[in-house]
């Protein structure tokens, strides 16, 4: 889960990494009365979850109380790369002298973490990357060691970071430790004119496998996720949204994305993946199944069970559960294959739903609701 720019910069406090004070609202009225407490001057700033508001707009320093307020309207009312702007956060204004980037984040493949830092940090900062990638130091972090004091001189050096900011390159780190998180940012990291360090801006992403025991965010998780994807954490399905038009409803990862690779390879896109698990019950099927008939970029579902545990006859009795709750106005293609298949393909074919149709293997099934979401 990305973390907000005030609530990153609320991490960073925690972990005393200077910071300028600031406060986040929706209200433009209030972002006046703010501005006012900071002294008068401020920087407004759009609270969106993704990256170049500066260049954007979304970044305005103001001169006073009332011009904070108008930049806070205007702001409020932008849309950032599709991100609606809903609050805005009026930090102190810094008087920058030098800008520097600085980052630690997860590198799977090679099983270590990488920090990343620069000397050129700012705005441009991709450019940077892409035209002069000598400009960026790339320093392995053994996680098992982290970064302590050497480490941190070691990255300044490499990027050619002033010595007062290896506090912060220490600190930045037990952020990423302690909060859990697999990415840290602070872009720019400033030295301001009277010689302190401080994180102008700051982006966190918290491993979602490590929320259960941050309880800081626990209802933040809820808000953040997709809505469909936090009525079905509210039902205990495992259910991820993807881009595509064909619902998948199948029992066991495996099975499940072995469905997602054989639908986008019969020229559809999966809508979602939906693991309803090995024993899954007539509950655990009809619920799963209403889930993805309320997405309403669904056009058809596979329904993909090879029963193992779970028995297909009480698969077949799910989705006429379904069927009865929902309403479903999609076609659905049924596959059951393994344990009980026949009790629950006799089922369902007594049922003789209209919209509901079966087939006997998982290609001619993906094939057919492939057909049957491009067709629609
Ligand atoms: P981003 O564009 O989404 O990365 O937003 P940032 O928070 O990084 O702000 C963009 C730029 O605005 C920074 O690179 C700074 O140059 C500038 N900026 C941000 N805060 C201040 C400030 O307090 N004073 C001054 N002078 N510039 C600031
Ligand atoms: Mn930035």
């Amino acid at each position: 889960m990305d973390l907000y720019e005030h609530q990153a910069r609320e991490l960073f406090e925690k972990h005393g990494i200077p910071v300028p004070r600031a406060e986040v609202t929706a209200s433009p009225e209030r972002a006046r009365g703010i501005a006012r407490a900071l002294g008068g001057r401020a920087v407004v700033k759009a609270q969106v979850k993704t990256g170049g508001r500066g260049k954007a707009g979304g970044v305005r320093l103001v001169a006073d109380p009332a011009a904070a307020e108008e930049a806070a309207r205007q702001i409020l009312g932008m849309d950032i790369k599709g991100h609606p702007v809903g609050t805005v956060m009026l930090a102190e204004p810094v008087d920058i002298e030098r800008e520097f980037y600085v980052s630690y984040v997860l590198d799977r493949a090679a099983g270590h973490f990488l920090a990343v830092a620069s000397a050129e940090g700012g705005m441009e900062i991709e450019e940077v990357a892409a035209e002069r990638p000598e400009a960026v130091a790339r320093i392995p972090v053994d996680p098992a060691v982290g970064v302590t004091t050497a480490t941190a001189v070691r990255i300044a050096d490499a990027a050619g970071l002033p010595p007062q900011t290896v506090d912060t390159l220490v600190r930045l780190w037990q952020v990423l430790v302690r909060e859990d998180a697999l990415l840290v940012e602070v872009n720019p990291l400033v030295r301001t004119a009277d010689g302190r360090t401080m994180a102008l801006d700051g982006k966190v992403t918290l491993d979602d496998n490590a929320l259960f025991r941050q309880a800081r965010w626990g209802d933040e998780r809820a808000i953040s996720a997709d809505p469909l994807e936090a009525r079905a954490a509210a039902k205990g399905l495992n259910y991820v949204k993807l881009d595509g038009e064909v619902g998948v409803v199948g029992n066991g990862a495996g099975l499940v994305m072995s469905t997602l690779d054989v639908v986008a390879g019969c020229g559809a896109r999966p809508a979602n993946f939906l693991d309803i698990g090995g024993g899954a019950s007539a509950r655990v099927m009809a619920d799963g199944l209403a889930v993805v008939l309320s997405d309403p970029a669904v056009k058809s579902v596979l329904v993909n069970v090879f029963g193992g545990i779970t028995a297909c006859d009480a698969v077949a009795d799910g989705i006429l559960r379904a069927l009865e709750e929902v309403r479903p106005t999609k076609p659905i293609v049924v596959r059951l294959d393994g344990n009980n298949a026949g009790r629950g393909r006799a089922v369902l074919a007594a049922h003789a739903h209209p919209l509901v149709e079966q087939a006997t293997t998982m290609d001619g099934a993906a094939r057919r609701a492939a057909r049957l979401a491009t067709a629609a």
